[in-house]
This record gives structure tokens, C-alpha cells and sequence, in this order.
């Protein structure tokens, strides 16, 4: 399949997460040029092994194994926090760190303990996510889009909002943490936030919208 200069916008579009907060950002703003967003839990598709070694590899595994399965196009992504004085850790193993099922605590701790001897003018972190956009399986020309945000690893948890690493990640420009936010504004701030708006640009160029 090639793209063509006609291509028609796609009604319909899986998405391959079982996150409700991303599929709700998701199908708010696909909403607005009338493309229904579908859950992968309404397939009962089971999960695609993320094999890749990076974001952008995991992103596209995860969105090919939906399309596959159900014949949609499918958006996917991937994300993780990056620390830089960790070599990058936890980086694509953010969900799995402390083990395959480890819960957020256990993820934070093991950053914690790793992070404890780096001294505080080395503590920058980033959240990085990829999302991307399969008209089917094989679409060898997916769209890429990708958010970054920037921030620092605290010493000990804070806030009470978010999931995973949001309590330790320092916004130096808000002074507070990533789970001080309220939703709307850390959709605004975020990696995934930055992503989601790009992609929609990206869907918009190639589908000739407003
Ligand atoms: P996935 O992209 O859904 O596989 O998520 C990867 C992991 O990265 C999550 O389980 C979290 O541990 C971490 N992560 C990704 N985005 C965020 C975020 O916005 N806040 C906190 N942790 C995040």
C-alpha cells in the first residue's frame, strides 16, 4: 500500500492500550474529525510481546499486533522515563523494572535505591513516549510522532495524582512533581500530551484535514 494523494480518513480506529486515561485522551481529540477511537479490550486480542529495544520498535509491535488481529487501523504507543545519570534506565523496562509484574512502588524504589549516590546537579530525567498510527499490518509508512518531557529525579515520593514515576519526577518550572498535577494540566505538560497533538497533526496533514 502507498499513500495516496486521495486517502480517505479511516472511521474507525483501533487502539492498542488497555489504559481507559489514554484511550479517553485519545478519543477526545480523534473525536473532533470523527473517527471513533475502539478499545483492544473490546477484541480480547491478548498482548503483544514488546520485543523492541526502543520506544518507537515497541510502539509499532504493539499497533501491528492489533491491526493484524482485527483488520482496523490502530494507534499504539510506548513510553518510559529516561535518567540520565542511570545510563538511560529505566527507559523501555519503565513498566517491568523491578520485575515482570512489579507494581509502581516497587518501580519507584528500585530508581530510588539506583538514583540514591547521584549527587543533586545530576539528577535530570525525561519522559519520552512514542505513538503511532498503522493504516494495517504491513503499512510500511507509519506515522511517528513523539513527546518528550523534561523534569528531575526527586529523593522520596511526592504528590498524590498520576501513576507510575509522576511522585518522582520534579518539575523545576512548576516546583512540584508530576502527581502534584491535575490531569488536565499534566495532558498539557506531558510526553504522551506532546505525542497525542503531534500525531493528530501528522493524521491531519496525510488526511488533508482542518
Ligand atoms: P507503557 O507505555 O504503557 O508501556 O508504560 C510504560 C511505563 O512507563 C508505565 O508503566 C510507567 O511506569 C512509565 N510511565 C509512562 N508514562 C508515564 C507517566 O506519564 N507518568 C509516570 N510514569 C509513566
Amino acid at each position: 500500500m502507498t499513500i495516496a494523494e486521495n486517502e480517505i480518513l479511516p472511521r474507525r480506529v483501533l487502539v492498542a492500550s488497555a489504559n481507559h486515561g489514554k484511550l479517553q485522551e485519545i478519543a477526545a481529540i480523534l473525536g473532533g474529525v470523527g473517527i471513533e477511537v475502539l478499545a483492544q479490550s473490546e477484541f480480547h486480542l491478548g498482548e503483544a510481546a514488546e520485543t523492541g529495544l526502543t520506544f518507537v520498535e515497541n510502539a509499532i509491535i504493539k499497533a501491528r499486533w492489533a491491526a493484524a488481529r482485527t483488520g482496523l487501523p490502530a494507534i499504539a504507543d510506548d513510553s518510559g522515563l529516561e535518567v540520565e545519570a542511570l545510563g538511560g534506565a529505566p527507559g523501555i523496562y519503565s513498566a517491568r523494572y523491578a520485575g515482570p509484574e512489579a507494581s509502581d512502588q516497587a518501580n519507584v524504589d528500585k530508581v530510588l535505591r539506583e538514583a540514591a549516590p547521584v549527587p543533586d546537579d545530576r539528577r535530570q530525567a525525561q519522559f519520552h513516549c512514542t505513538m503511532v498510527y498503522l493504516r494495517q499490518a504491513a503499512d510500511p509508512s507509519p506515522l511517528i510522532a513523539q513527546g518528550v518531557w523534561e523534569g528531575r529525579l526527586l529523593r522520596a515520593p511526592q504528590g498524590r495524582n498520576g501513576f507510575g514515576y509522576d511522585p518522582i519526577f520534579y518539575l523545576p518550572e512548576h516546583a512540584c512533581s508530576a502527581a502534584d498535577l491535575d490531569a488536565k494540566t499534566k495532558n498539557r505538560l506531558s510526553h504522551r500530551g506532546h505525542a497525542l497533538r503531534q500525531l493528530y497533526a501528522l493524521l491531519c496533514a496525510r488526511y488533508r484535514l482542518a
